[in-house]
């Protein structure tokens, strides 16, 4: 089986914390992968190194076969993400979103595809803030798919969420895994890593341990 993403050796600090402390990960195609591990282990700081969202400060990160440190744009082209906390304008609607993101891709969906996918059509056009937080959930999954990727990125997708959207949730997650795509996400909740990953990493103190 081939990998989907390969870290090798990533070390980032802030001041004297090292939020990743030399991590090496391989994920393979197709398979949901988790980072588990309690609050600062550095879970968020791995993915957004992988994602150029920042910049390590030494390590090797291949994304779909490309060098991501060197290419960071092609890379970009072939991950979604879903971070922590959803900001978007107030009084941006769903349909508005996923058209604005979908701009900046050569491929991507059509808003109407994802809102129904996601379950948003009923909100469609409302405003960001008046939607609930397991709708703002959704809508930040639905955006993560807006180019097609072949890989996803989902931080903590359904912390502070009740147990039905959840479970709604974890379906789409699983969809996600037999349409084809890489997951990689991160959570604290074993339960929710047994019922979603094929493999996971424990992370402390900046470690896989
Ligand atoms: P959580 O589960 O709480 O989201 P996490 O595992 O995602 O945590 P990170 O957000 O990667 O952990 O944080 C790892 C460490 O790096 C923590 O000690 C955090 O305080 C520190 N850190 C993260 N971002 C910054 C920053 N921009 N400046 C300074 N320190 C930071």
């Amino acid at each position: 089986m081939s990998s989907k993403v390969v870290v090798g050796d990533l070390r980032k600090s802030y001041g004297n914390v090292p939020a990743a402390a030399g991590v090496s990960l391989d994920i393979e195609d197709g398979e949901i992968f988790g980072l588990i591990g309690p609050n600062g282990a550095g879970k968020t700081t791995i993915i957004e190194c992988i994602l150029g969202l920042r910049t390590p400060d030494s390590g090797t990160i291949h994304v779909c076969g490309i060098d991501a440190r060197a290419h960071p744009r092609e890379a970009r082209e072939k991950t979604g993400a879903a971070l922590q906390a959803v900001a978007l304008q107030d009084k941006i609607t769903p349909r508005e979103a996923l058209a604005l993101f979908g701009a900046f891709y050569r491929i991507r969906s059509e808003p109407d595809v994802l809102l129904d996918r996601f379950g948003l059509r009923g909100k469609a056009d409302t405003a960001f803030d008046t939607l609930s937080g397991g709708q703002k959930q959704r809508l930040a999954l639905a955006l993560a798919f807006v180019n097609q990727p072949e890989l996803v990125f989902l931080d903590e997708p359904t912390s502070g969420l009740d147990p039905d959207i959840r479970r709604d949730l974890r379906g789409e997650i699983l969809q996600m895994k037999r349409d084809g795509h890489t997951v990689l996400l991160t959570t604290h909740d074993i339960e929710e890593a047994e019922a979603l990953c094929d493999r996971i990493a424990i992370i402390d103190r900046g470690k896989v341990i």
